[in-house]
């Protein structure tokens, strides 16, 4: 059993080249622009008005991107200007030209107001990751070796050094709201708000046309990234997400889904419910594990099959975690602060040797982390 969903049906077998679109329907465009690492791509869209065009995610905040948009605003755009800009989430792949675009433009920005407000402080904590007390307690209770912490603290560093930075966001926004229905081009968007990969992450469905623009809350092959930081280290994102799937099987089943990453697909109750059963599955083997107390860090092979660097540990360890506190609001796993300051897992349920089939889990996963 994997996590790969083997019934999608992508209509598209290639993405759109960098700097062209390719019409997915009346008023629906899709673009690509490059990132860097395993993730490799970010798929954008462009929804025209009769006025203009509406962007949906903005790529990674840097020159090569910048000129690819360049490009497609004096070829693609029919001579009409951007009348606003649409981030699905916070991540800096969606909101990193939102600043440029808006500005060149003069128009607005739409965003969830979690979404807005989290991305703004994001560009201003970067600086602080990886150098208070907050973080090294978080990491030195989940089991974390001083090298490690050190490595990883070190790997933040060199990216602050090379100029990175979370993106600077325009000073003001529009804000969607789960329900809301925007009018572009004489069909109405509505917005579908889901949360776990980020607080309120916006998908855009278009009843009329059969699509649904989906960002990183329904992707068909990476499993987006559900995560526990040092600055909400109580939170329960997992289960945030597992409800929003809920929410989202609702979508009708011959809905085109339009996803930030990979290919557009159809099959999204398919995917939905393989990612439920994935991330039970999991939890499954986490309990397994956990029936000898153990720490966070010790359950990253479980979850994942490839080597991680000092960042992506990080993301992994935040993974393990997220599925760590929804198994402890469900009461199957217990915790324990030792006296080496190290959190201690145990499984609790009586029932788990009934459920359990550790002969027949999940491979470990071993797609590209998102950010
Ligand atoms: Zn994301």
């Amino acid at each position: 059993m994997s996590n790969d969903t083997t019934n999608l049906v992508y209509p598209y077998a290639e993405h759109p080249a960098h700097g062209g679109t390719l019409q997915i329907a009346a008023g629906v465009y899709w673009l690509t622009m490059p990132l860097e690492g395993s993730l490799d791509h970010i798929n954008l869209y462009l929804l025209e008005d009769n006025d203009g065009w509406y962007v949906v995610d903005t790529g990674w905040n840097d020159a090569r991107t910048m000129d690819l948009w360049q490009q497609i605003f004096a070829s693609a755009l029919n001579n009409k200007p951007v009348k606003g800009v649409i981030c699905t989430h916070m991540h800096p792949d969606h909101t990193g030209n939102a600043l440029a675009i808006t500005d060149i433009y003069q128009c607005d920005l739409y965003m969830t107001q979690a979404e807005y407000y989290q991305a703004r402080s994001f560009s201003s904590m970067v600086t602080q990751v990886g150098s208070n007390w907050h973080f090294e307690n978080f990491y030195h209770r989940a089991g974390m070796t001083s090298k490690a912490l050190e490595q990883m603290q070190q790997s933040w560093t060199s990216r602050k050094e090379a100029g990175f930075s979370m993106p600077q966001m325009p000073p003001g926004y529009r804000r969607l709201r789960d329900g809301d229905n925007l009018k572009i081009g004489g069909s109405n968007w509505q917005i579908i708000v889901g949360s776990g990969h980020s607080p309120e992450h916006a998908c855009l469905y278009n009843a009329t046309l059969g699509i649904m623009i989906s960002g990183d809350q329904i992707l068909p092959v990476i499993t987006s990234n559900v995560s526990i930081h040092p600055s909400e280290p109580e939170a329960n994102p997992l289960h945030d997400w597992m409800v929003s799937h809920d929410k989202f099987m609702s979508t009708p089943a011959d809905t085109l889904i339009l996803p930030a990453h990979n290919l557009p697909f159809y099959g999204v109750r398919e995917r939905l419910r393989d990612l439920v059963n994935h991330h039970e599955d999991r939890m499954l083997a986490i309990e397994e594990h956990c029936l000898t107390p153990c720490v966070s860090t010790e359950l990253l092979p479980v979850l994942f099959k490839r080597k991680l660097d000092g960042r992506q540990v990080m993301m992994a360890l935040g993974e393990a975690i997220a599925h760590i506190h929804l198994l402890m609001a469900r009461n199957r796993l217990a915790r324990e602060l030792r006296a080496d300051g190290r959190y201690y897992y145990r499984s609790i349920d009586p029932d788990l040797k009934r459920r359990s089939h550790s002969e027949d889990h999940d491979l470990p996963d071993d797609t590209p982390i998102l950010v």
